[in-house]
């Protein structure tokens, strides 16, 4: 797949329309974090830069029937103003006369932003009459929303083919991230897969023993994995009825040269609560009465000599319950190592999905990464080998 960018379009005097995601957490009335904001500005600014009106379109929580105020983009107004230090008018329609008449009537300079395309059940059934209601809004399309790339929704995919369309700065970012971690990685590489549950990483391991030349299993999951080894894991979170489904990972990423690294030793608590009493055991020594709550200091130390030779890294889920101290201790020390090796230069770190960033950010690693990803599900999707209906409306080599 090939996208163009904003470098391969005409924007000057241009309506041109931008698909960013608004869809920030509002705590009375106040936006409470501009992070989502802050990403797309550099693609509206430019737009601006080069002549163009941008007109923004934006998803805002998931409302079921229609229009519901506490869902309504205009709450993004004021924040949105202050993060691009631009003029933002509000149209109350995304379609129709107002959203004509707010188009028509915006000054050069200044930025127009939509009300929330899902007051309208088309954006949903990505329904090309109402993609057309759109596009008859602009002469451009530049989708700059990696993170709603999952959904195959009217503004998203539909509206995409139907004007002259580009990726914005925010969507090359992750395309590229993506693109250097996973399809065309730098070698050796090294996944690291945590988190809870192996049913909710299934096809995203399977995918990725193609790929990888080495993948650390870690977090929850790990357990399922050294219990299907024949290891007792105690009272530990393991889906027991998946040991067999473990079992064939391991097969099909050893004949596939995936190397797959799972902890040596692991650290046990009898209870799942901050500073729980707990100690280190091997990996094949967890009492019976204790859970596994971490990855241990020789099993960060072995991911550590792992990492020696690696060039590209790509990591998704804790490698233990970070969210309690001090069972953040393997996920913060080996994320510090990445971010190390990242500021030296060896190599290419990419990050994204559910709690790594949370994780990532709380072991004050995430920084020195070279690129942590705004998309949840898109960027697992994306792992998983899934197309992205957003992404392949934008496929210039069709
Ligand atoms: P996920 O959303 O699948 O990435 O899973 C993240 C969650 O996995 C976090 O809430 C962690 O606390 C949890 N987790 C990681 N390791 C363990 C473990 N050994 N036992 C219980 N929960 C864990």
């Amino acid at each position: 797949m090939a996208w163009k960018t904003l470098d391969d379009m005409d924007l000057d005097g241009k309506n041109v329309l931008i698909r960013v995601d608004v869809n920030v957490p509002v705590e009375n009335g106040k936006v409470t974090d501009t992070t989502r904001l802050d990403r797309i500005s550099p693609t509206v600014l430019e737009v601006l830069s080069k002549g163009g009106r941008p007109i923004l379109l934006s998803h805002f929580g998931r409302p079921t029937r229609g229009f519901d105020l506490s869902m309504s983009t205009q709450q993004v107004v004021p924040a949105l103003s202050q993060v691009l230090n631009r003029r933002v008018h509000f149209a109350s329609s995304c379609i129709g006369q107002t959203a004509r008449e707010a188009v028509d009537t915006l000054p050069d300079g200044d930025v127009l932003l939509l009300e929330n395309t899902r007051f309208h059940a088309g954006e949903k059934n990505n329904d090309r009459g109402f993609a057309k209601d759109l596009a008859a809004l602009g002469d451009v399309f530049v989708s700059d929303t990696f993170s709603t790339a999952h959904r195959a929704h009217a503004s998203v995919a539909a509206l995409a083919t139907l004007l002259p369309s580009c990726a914005g700065r925010l969507m090359e970012e992750e395309l590229k991230a993506l693109t250097n971690s996973l399809s065309e990685p730098e070698r050796p590489v090294l996944a690291v897969v945590g988190g809870a549950k192996v049913s909710s990483k299934l096809v995203l391991l399977k995918n990725l023993i193609g790929p990888m030349d080495k993948i650390v299993i870690g977090g929850g999951m790990a357990n399922t994995f050294l219990a299907a080894q024949g290891h007792q894991v105690g009272q530990s979170l393991c889906e027991h009825d998946l040991q067999d489904t473990a079992r064939e990972i391991l097969a099909e990423a050893e004949a596939a040269n995936c190397e797959i690294i799972l902890p040596v030793d692991v650290v046990v608590a009898r209870e799942f609560k901050e500073f729980a009493e707990n100690k280190v055991r091997a990996a094949d020594d967890c009492p019976r009465d204790t859970m596994i709550l971490d990855a241990g200091p020789d099993s960060v130390e072995n991911i550590c000599n792992k990492l020696e030779d690696v060039k590209t890294v790509i990591w998704n889920g804790p490698l233990g319950a970070f969210e309690i101290p001090p069972f953040n201790t393997a996920t913060d020390a080996v994320a510090l190592k990445v971010a190390e090796m990242t500021e030296d230069g060896q190599i290419l770190s990419v990050a994204g999905g559910g709690d790594t960033v949370a994780a990532l950010k709380k072991s004050g690693a995430a920084e020195s990464f070279s690129y942590i990803s705004t998309a949840g599900g898109a960027f697992l999707e994306w792992m998983e080998g899934k197309t992205l209906p957003g992404v392949a409306a934008l496929d210039d080599t069709k």
